[in-house]
């Protein structure tokens, strides 16, 4: 009921937003003509009259959440632009002068007390020369954005001492939660020369900004309107004249963009990115300062919540950068859900379980002895518990996160037992270790380990795989995730595919595609990349184990997870980095036998021999606490 509301509501809003603009532009059109058309003689120029196109640029499709409220739109705003008049053959004094003067003509007529920060001319000059801009000498140049009200009418009143000088109606976007959704929106900024070539045949003008990172890129011809024009009669000289009070100056209106409907929740976003920025606090001191997190719902691949710490105000890219914002911006560049892989540590072990099974090395019910570390042909590596596991099988394995049993399956997949025999390492590796991580690799591809997970985002990183030449540990620590790296949001389409029976879903952002008028353009349907070849058994088996590691008194997660009434599955991860520091992980799902929601928590670069479940755990805990508590309450009403 209230997601209905909301979304007649931001239509209506929408709509009212637009005959505003549209008004606003006819105001300021009829403005300029009056006073144009003031003293000219229109019967001497009348013969060579003929008609020129103003620009009306369209509003930018907005952004809403899952049950349609807002979360990215438009405001109605005037810039006050400079196109030069001049030619590349016009001597540059006369244009540096020319500049000057009309930069010292604009400064009394910008000045405004409501503004902070003051126009000077030195600025003023700096901008109509662009000399520090990579666009060409005829491009606009914007002088004054978000031109207030005081502005417009001043600067209006004087246009005609201001050759080149302009004042252009344009809805600006407005990301109203500032850093909200940032690494999921992305940036828009203006384009550089080579991004020009590329839109100015798609109807672009030269000062339009375009989607850079995120959304905004990735559905940038869906989210761009189409430009309107109004045909103005201009006089010989190009000026425009008007000799009709009546006419309706609207030639062809403005169609804005169209709006999209994400797959996030706004509550669920919001407690995800508050519990990151929330942990990283926490450690200030330590080499922690990223985190990131994901959620899916498993059965569709819908992205729930997506989050990267920090976050940045994509709004501060609209006016160009000040060197304050840029360094504010700079940290938060990267969007670690998917950009940027990391370490997996433990959490690839119930994929390791289900491959040593399947592959025959290990059997359902056989127990292997942990005595706290064991030898890889040359190299002893050790249990993260020295005084070791006993003996586990398989899900009592995941659940105490036992490195032995899982180097025992990476020896034996590897077949360490020849690697003495003839021909020594080297060709051991190339006939039995090599083969080995190669299968084991497109294994943990068929979860969507290692390869991109299809979401609608730009910049997918596919992870990494480090296979070292003339060692004998690679299988071992790929088998307890140390040879490579994933993405969060990975380890999140690794973690449904186990949840919901071995489908992998693609990933996505955008669930509905409406034009202006709510029309539907475009539906996303859930879609199968592949259906691993693991059994059904062998996914329960793996299931299992990851109950255990949230209920068993030996579970590692179940401290925090054991008493909750969601009943969460999971898998904690440790890995160390090679950089004195370690990843703290905490993937799973919920409810088990019926699951709703997967996720991916990553803690990178914490300080060495701290837990998961306090690193990782507390972001994990409040987002499924609150993706519960939501349920109940939409199901309350339905
Ligand atoms: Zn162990």
């Amino acid at each position: 009921m209230e997601s209905e509301d909301q979304s007649l509501h931001s239509g209506r809003l929408h709509f009212l937003f637009l005959i505003m603009f549209i008004g606003l532009v006819i105001l300021l059109l009829r403005l300029s003509f009056i006073q144009l058309g003031k003293g000219e003689d229109y019967a001497v120029k009348a013969e060579a009259n003929r008609y020129a196109q103003q620009i009306l640029p369209a509003p930018r499709g907005q952004f809403k959440d899952r049950h349609g409220e807002i979360l990215v739109a438009n405001k109605p705003s005037f810039t006050i632009q400079y196109t030069s008049p001049f030619t590349k053959s016009d001597d540059p004094k006369t244009v540096q002068a020319n500049i000057e003067a009309i930069a010292e003509k604009l400064v009394p007529l910008l000045d405004d007390p409501e503004e902070k920060e003051k126009v000077t001319k030195d600025k003023i000059v700096k901008l109509m020369m662009g000399t520090d801009e990579y666009l060409s000498r005829s491009a606009p140049r914007k002088i004054k954005t978000k031109a207030t009200e005081r502005q417009v009418a001043r600067v209006k009143e004087n246009l005609q001492d201001l050759p080149g000088i302009a004042v252009i109606p344009e809805a600006i976007r407005d990301y109203r939660l500032k850093t909200f959704g940032s690494h999921i929106f992305g940036y828009m900024r203006k384009m550089d020369e080579k991004m020009w070539n590329e839109y100015q045949t798609k109807g672009y003008l030269m000062t339009d900004l375009v989607g850079i990172t995120g959304l905004e890129k990735q559905y940038e011809q869906y989210l761009k309107g189409i430009h309107g024009a109004t045909r103005v009669e201009v006089n010989i000289n190009g000026d425009p004249i008007r000799r009709d009070n009546n006419v309706d100056f609207i030639e062809k209106k403005p169609i804005p963009g169209n709006d999209l409907t994400l797959t996030i929740d706004k509550k669920l976003q919001q407690v995800t990115e508050e519990a990151l920025a929330e942990r990283v606090n926490a450690l200030k001191g330590t080499p922690v300062k990223n985190a990131a997190a994901v959620a899916l719902d498993p059965n569709t691949g819908e992205v729930l919540a997506m989050a990267s710490y920090p976050a940045f105000d994509p709004n501060a890219w609209l006016d160009g950068m000040s060197d304050e914002e840029y360094a504010q911006f700079q940290p938060a560049e990267w969007n670690h859900a998917v950009e940027y892989p990391h370490e997996p540590g433990s959490t690839v072990k119930m994929l390791t379980t289900m491959i040593g099974l399947k592959e025959g090395v290990v059997k359902p019910d056989e127990k292997i002895f942990c005595p706290g570390g064991l030898d890889l042909s040359g190299y002893y590596a050790s249990c993260w518990d020295p005084k070791g596991h006993g003996l586990s099988d398989g899900r009592e394995a995941i659940a105490k996160s036992c490195n032995v049993y899982m180097y025992t399956i990476g020896k034996r997949l590897a077949k360490h037992q020849f690697i003495f025999q003839n021909g020594g390492v080297k060709s051991w590796m190339e006939k039995y270790d090599k083969p080995a991580y190669e299968k084991f690799r497109k294994y943990q591809n068929e979860f969507g380990l290692g390869v991109k997970t299809g979401i609608d985002l730009p910049f997918e990183s596919a992870g990494k795989y480090n296979y070292q030449p003339e060692i004998t540990t690679n299988m071992p620590f790929t088998a307890i995730g140390q040879n490579s790296n994933f993405t969060p949001l990975q380890l999140a389409q690794y973690v449904s595919t186990i949840a919901n029976g071995g489908k992998r879903m693609k990933p996505y952002l955008v669930k509905e595609i409406k034009d202006p008028e709510g029309k539907l353009i475009k539906k996303m349907e859930p879609e199968v990349l592949n259906q691993v070849s693991f059994s059904p058994e062998l996914l329960q088996y793996a299931r299992e184990g990851m109950w255990k590691v949230t209920h068993e008194p030996y579970g590692t997660a179940s401290y925090m997870f054991g008493r909750k009434k969601y009943d969460v599955a999971g898998k904690t991860g440790t890995a160390q980095t090679g950089r004195d520091t370690e990843n703290y992980w905490f993937v799973g799902y919920a409810p088990y036998n019926n699951p709703k929601i997967a996720i991916a928590v990553v803690v990178p670069e914490g300080r060495v021999g701290m837990h998961s479940y306090e690193m990782a755990g507390p972001v994990a805990e409040k987002m499924l606490d609150t993706f519960f508590n939501e349920e109940k309450k939409e199901t309350a009403v339905n």
